[in-house]
């Protein structure tokens, strides 16, 4: 997952500082170098992390955060509010025109995910926005790059504009563009073609279908693997084309971070969405304040809650409370709940999002699969109502049963024990979360 060793090496320093009642001019100072070795070691622009680490010290060593009852919590706040800047303030949401339909020119290099991206953001607008977006296939030279959008628009359901490969990007754009207006779509989304890497004739080509169009949102979309040359990349298409926001994707990969968290800062423009995965619907709104939020370790509650809104049963969810606060979650209770957190995304990327649960290392291995839910399911349904009501009947020989019952072995069955009442504690702490939030928000 994104951010990791980064998350680590901050949280272990800010909680260093957080419980001092006390912090002096040197105390800051010394956190600021291992803030500074943390995040140049996490791959952010060596530039802003010196503004970043001044920006943070002027603000720490003043009265405000020196006077105050909660020093070292104050200065946790100021590293939180000043990362927060650092990755634009604000979220950044995407464009609506005034006059319909909403012209949004996706570009980017090749192999970044502009294809794959230009589906997922015409879902999450059909889906998060209501909308009636039409994608437009003006990659005509990546081999297949047009066939790529239709399939995928097929998946989705969605209408695809093309022309095959013969015609000139512009004349395509222009013709979407039409063609949107003809059929009341209210956006278009105009996959463009890529390169290897930044050359003359492709930004030509772009300039070109940029000034045929007039979109309303230029969309870059940058690969977080690449680390620094992500944003070099978006600076010099920003220079050269003039971009109004950036899409990082795969984000869910093990990268270091420092793309994501420099690239407004050295280009001036925001990122809008954050690509999560390979799935159509592993597309997020970026905010900056979360993800902050996340890396220093006081979780994303906010994101956690949206997810589960869009995801899971009202009703169900309702149920899982009450046995959330009362604490009697039986195994029927896992099986449901393991199948509905399967269809809010990857367990770590949840588990991210939840302030403290990184520390809870049995969970950080849990995967969970469609063959693994299999598994779960066979050994659960192994199990009597009975013991399905109150693990706490497992002993050895019904172990035995139960592994022999589901063609699991034993090590399974006591993982899958294990880890239930792993999940028993984070809802606990889940469920204490929210009382905490009713009573008037999170402590830090
Ligand atoms: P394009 O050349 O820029 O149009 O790139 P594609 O859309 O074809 O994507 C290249 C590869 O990156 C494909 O295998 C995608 O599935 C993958 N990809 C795109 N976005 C993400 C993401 O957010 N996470 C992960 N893990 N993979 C992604």
């Amino acid at each position: 997952m994104a951010f990791e060793g980064l998350a680590e090496r901050l949280q272990g320093t800010m909680k260093k500082i957080k419980g001092k009642g006390k912090v002096s001019e040197q105390d800051v100072k010394e956190m600021m170098r291992e803030v500074r070795l943390a995040l140049l070691e996490a791959d952010v622009n060596f530039k802003v992390v010196k503004q970043f680490i001044k920006d943070v010290k002027e603000r720490a060593v003043g009265q405000e955060v020196m006077e105050s009852l909660t020093p070292g919590q104050q200065v946790v706040k100021v590293v939180n509010e000043e990362l927060t800047q650092l990755m634009g303030g604000e979220q950044s949401k995407i464009a609506v025109a005034q006059k319909a339909p909403t012209v949004v020119m996706m570009v980017g290099l090749q192999g970044a995910g502009k294809t794959t991206t230009t589906g997922k953001l015409a879902l999450h607008l059909r889906k998060k926005h209501n909308r009636k977006p039409l994608m437009a296939a003006a990659d005509v030279y990546r081999p297949a790059a047009v066939q790529q959008l239709e399939t995928l628009g097929k998946q989705l359901d969605m209408p695809v504009f093309s022309m095959g490969d013969q015609v000139s990007p512009v004349e395509i754009a222009e013709k979407a563009v039409e063609r949107a207006k003809e059929e009341h779509n209210d956006y278009v989304l105009i996959d463009t073609a890529g390169r290897l890497h930044v050359d003359e004739n492709l930004m030509d080509e772009l300039e070109n279908i940029k000034s045929a169009v007039k979109p309303d949102e230029v969309l870059l979309v940058v690969d977080a693997m690449t680390g620094q040359d992500a944003v070099n990349v978006a600076e010099s298409f920003h220079e050269r084309l003039g971009i109004t926001g950036v899409v990082m994707t795969k984000l869910d990969g093990d990268t270091r971070g420092g793309a994501a968290i420099s690239v407004k800062s050295v280009t001036g423009q925001p990122i809008k969405f954050a690509g999560t995965g390979e799935k159509t619907d592993a597309l997020e709104p970026f905010h900056p304040e979360r993800m902050a939020s996340r890396i220093l370790g006081m979780g994303d509650v906010l994101s956690l809650i949206e997810k589960a809104q869009t995801n899971v049963d009202e009703d169900k969810a309702k149920e899982l409370e009450r046995k959330m606060r009362s604490n009697d979650l039986t195994f029927d209770d896992f099986l449901d709940q393991l199948s509905q957190v399967k269809n809010m995304g990857p367990i770590d990327e949840l588990l991210q999002m939840m302030p403290g649960a990184n520390k809870m290392k049995g969970l950080k291995n849990m995967q969970v699969d469609d063959k693994q839910i299999a598994h779960i399911e066979a050994i659960v349904r192994s199990m009597t109502k009975a013991e399905r009501d109150d693990p706490s009947l497992l002993n050895a020989s019904r172990k035995r049963r139960i592994a022999k019952g589901s063609g699991r072995n034993i090590q399974e069955v006591n993982r899958l024990i294990k880890q239930f009442d792993e999940m028993k504690k984070m809802m606990k702490q889940m469920a204490g979360m929210q009382k905490g939030k009713k009573k008037g928000g999170f402590k830090m």
